[in-house]
């Protein structure tokens, strides 16, 4: 199968001619081609993204959420044959990406389509001069969304939305690990009746199609996930260019359990914020911190629930972690569990390859890992491994363990379990990180703001925010 662009309404070869190979991790092998597109598809793309602007950026809120939801319709309808599609691009359990990454999809479109209708432009009145001020919000133009491949159409869609909710035309280009939802995604803009040129996607690598998405004079501003050092090669690009920039980036977060929570509720998530998702989400808490006096006891109750959890075939409904996302990917999350061994950790449960029977056995699979004995500043506790690998850690004083939480470059998300009410203020508020949960993971309202503090990230996107971002402030100032 061979998947195609997405530019001025139309599905298109790449201009090459050229195709890169997209594997099926859970098998380990090949399963479609994708266009290896260049600047010159970019360069199409960004012209029929600047030809769509002007009548897309004059369309009328309530005109342009109806197209929107008729798009968010469309992916609700498909949503078997898409989690299907994203579980084979991607490896993650069909039953994950049936409830919560192509439903977020849904919800991203249908929240955008409506919040567009209720963004409203300021006026001050300027008492003692005779003035008034307004300050409208015009969409910047043509801007850029490059997302990675850990939940591919939920962050996708995440940026797409509000970009042309706010009245933008957007290039777009999804992870080459994970093109397949974007492609369904253009055919159902198609059926969608979605002007041609709103939306251009552009299939590729990231330093072919993304660098000349990013350096490309006309696009305005870049949204942009993934990872940290990617994103300082981005931010040189475009910072000099003084281009908008959302950047939102990688996370190593903090799980901290105090003695005096709601354990059981704890634990659950506990395995949850571990390891859904094989431990590839951004929000994961990666470095789980157990108040002393019930270390030995988590230890226990978590590596058993862990050890119940079904590790293989993504398409079983038995299963809850699947294939990691990429051959490269694996081998740097085994290399993470090896390099733990030689700083002096001992794995308590996990730690191996997984080779399931059967059509997986040549695919790409861990079991997930818990791993004890590391001091918090080691590389294993300082750098990102995105995969199903946490590290645990006893403390005693709330002052120690928001050291080893605040000591990482990192700043996007933590979580703490307590029912001590002060404390779990005291926390909040001390804690360097863009999101904190109290007594929960990954619940989300997506009118709240996401992003990240310190090298994960710069903006936030969520609620107005994210409309605001790809809009621009013109302040009119009137002497009557
Ligand atoms: P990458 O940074 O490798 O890739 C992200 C996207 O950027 C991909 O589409 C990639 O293309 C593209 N890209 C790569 N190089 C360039 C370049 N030079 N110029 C422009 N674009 C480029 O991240 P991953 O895909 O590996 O995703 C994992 C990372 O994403 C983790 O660090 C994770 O923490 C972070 N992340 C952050 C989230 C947040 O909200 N803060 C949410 C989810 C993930 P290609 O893949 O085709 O090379």
């Amino acid at each position: 199968m061979k998947l195609l662009n997405y530019i001025g309404g139309v599905l298109a070869e790449p201009i090459s001619g050229k195709y890169l190979d997209n594997y099926n991790p859970a098998i380990g092998e090949v399963y479609s081609q994708i266009p290896d597109s260049d600047e010159r598809d970019v360069e199409a793309a960004v012209a029929a993204a600047e030809a769509a602007f002007a009548a897309w950026s004059a369309t009328s809120p309530d005109e342009r959420s109806a197209i929107i939801l008729r798009l968010a319709a469309l992916i609700e309808r498909d949503l078997e044959s898409l989690a299907l599609a994203e579980s084979t691009d991607q490896g993650k359990p069909v039953s994950l990406a049936r409830t919560v990454d192509i439903p977020r999809a849904v919800a991203n479109f249908r929240f955008y389509a409506t919040a567009a209708m209720h963004l409203a432009n300021e006026s001050h009145d300027s008492v003692g001069q005779a003035a008034i001020n307004y300050t409208l919000r015009q969409p910047v133009g043509v801007v850029g969304c490059i997302s990675p491949w850990n939940l591919p159409l939920y962050l996708f869609t995440w940026k797409i939305a509000p970009a042309i909710a706010a009245g933008c035309t957007v290039v777009a280009k999804p992870s080459e690990v994970t093109p397949m939802t974007a492609f369904e995604l253009s055919k159902l803009c198609i059926e969608a009746g979605l002007p041609a040129g709103v939306l251009n996607i552009v299939h590729g690598t990231g330093p072919q199609v993304g660098s000349a998405i990013v350096s490309h004079r006309r696009v305005k501003a870049i949204s942009f996930t993934g990872g940290t050092a990617t994103d300082e090669a981005i931010a040189r690009t475009a910072a000099p260019m003084f281009k908008k920039l959302s950047l939102e980036l990688g996370g190593k977060n903090p799980n901290i359990i105090f003695a005096d929570c709601n354990y059981e509720e704890m634990l659950a998530t506990t395995i949850r914020s571990s390891f859904s998702n094989q431990g590839e989400i951004c929000l994961c808490g990666s470095r789980v911190f157990i108040e002393r006096s019930i270390y030995e006891k988590f230890k226990r109750d978590f590596s058993d629930r862990l050890n119940a959890l079904q590790v293989g075939d993504p398409l079983k409904p038995a299963t809850n972690v699947g294939a990691i996302v990429s051959r490269p990917h694996f081998e740097k999350i085994m290399s993470y569990i090896d390099l733990a061994q030689r700083e002096g950790g001992t794995i308590v449960a996990g730690g191996s390859e997984v080779v399931p029977e059967g059509r997986c056995s040549g695919g790409w699979f861990i079991r997930p890992t818990i791993i004890e004995g590391l001091p918090f500043d080691c590389r294993t506790n300082q750098e990102e491994i995105f995969g199903p690998v946490v590290t645990i850690t006893p403390f005693d004083t709330e002052d120690e363990v928001l050291g080893y939480a605040n000591s990482v470059r990192y700043g996007l998300s933590a979580t703490v379990w307590t029912e001590n009410l002060s404390r779990a203020h005291r926390m909040a508020a001390r804690l360097e990180s863009g999101i904190v949960w109290i007594n929960c993971w990954l619940l989300r309202d997506l009118r709240t703001p996401f992003g990240g503090v310190k090298d994960s990230g710069v903006g936030r996107e969520g609620g107005f925010e994210a409309l605001r971002f790809f809009t621009e402030e013109k302040n009119v100032c009137i002497k009557y």
